[in-house]
């Protein structure tokens, strides 16, 4: 008499949750390179890195690049960098010989945003500063992420408050995808010393106090014991050195969880 076997359980799918779980655990162990490549072999589709050609950016380019790895390299051209970003933008490919894609601000969008607040209007009020970002960075990210799996930054939780709890990898459930951060655990010295040791090229603008660099009207130099932001929209007295690029995970998953809970309770 023949036995009934029953099927196999299927396994279950990793969640994008599972897989930056397993990312983070597998990265304390690796070092920036073995990082990179680790993150490449996991998550499948495209891998996005965007840079703005700031120190720990450089340090996260040269990885990629000395390592050939399949990943799309990204800058978005708000239109008001400073000379000394292109210099080292262009210092970068010539280095590698790899092209960066530069994502523009859409026309139309910029020219309605210039009519309604002139060339600097930025400086008018919050709102006016984040609809500048939006046109010149949100929305261009927007398009560099579009159908990206991963997204790759340089952001480092000793950075600010605001960043304290980046972590290697997390589910972005607003764009639905994994975000990376490769360097969540480095100090600002751990990437001196590495672009110094693998000479690669930076921005001449962080030996005059620019630690951290973002467009030129609304970046300036820090002092010795400022924070680290300090010199990004120093104008607002918010204390928020944030332009939308990097709304954190946990926040809005803890605000979709609110908003669901809301509705739960309205029906
Ligand atoms: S950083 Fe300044 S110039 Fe750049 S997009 Fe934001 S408000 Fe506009």
């Amino acid at each position: 008499m023949s036995v009934a076997v029953a099927p196999a359980a299927k396994p279950e799918a990793e969640t994008p949750a599972d897989l930056a779980g397993h990312l983070s655990r597998q990265a304390a162990t690796l070092d920036l390179f073995g990082r990179l490549k680790a993150a490449r072999k996991a998550v499948a589709g495209r891998l996005t890195f965007t840079t703005s050609f700031g120190i720990e950016d450089q340090a996260i380019g040269h990885a990629i690049l000395s390592q050939d790895l399949d990943i799309d390299l990204v800058t978005l051209d708000t239109g008001r960098l400073f000379p000394e970003t292109h210099d080292v933008w262009a210092a970068t490919e010539a280095r590698y010989g790899r092209r960066i894609r530069a994502i523009v601000p859409e026309r139309a969008a910029l020219e309605t945003l210039i009519v309604a607040q002139g060339s600097d209007g930025f400086r008018a009020s919050i709102a006016a500063r984040q609809a500048c970002c939006h046109v010149r960075k949100v929305e261009p990210l927007k398009i560099a992420l579009d159908g990206a799996a991963g997204w790759i930054t340089g952001l480092r939780a000793d950075q600010s408050e605001h960043r304290a709890d980046v972590a290697f990898a997390a589910h972005d459930p607003a764009r639905d995808l994994i975000k990376i951060n490769p360097l969540h655990d480095w100090s600002r010295a751990d990437a001196v010393a590495f672009t110094a040791t693998h000479g690669v090229p930076v921005n001449a603008l962080h030996d005059r106090g620019f630690l951290s660099i973002g467009c030129a009207p609304c970046t300036r130099a820090i002092q010795p014991g400022e924070p680290e932001r300090a010199g990004r929209w120093w104008w607002e007295q918010d204390g928020k050195t944030e332009c939308g690029l990097h709304a954190n995970p946990l926040h809005l998953a803890a605000r979709a969880a609110l908003t669901a809970n809301s509705k739960a309770q309205a029906s």
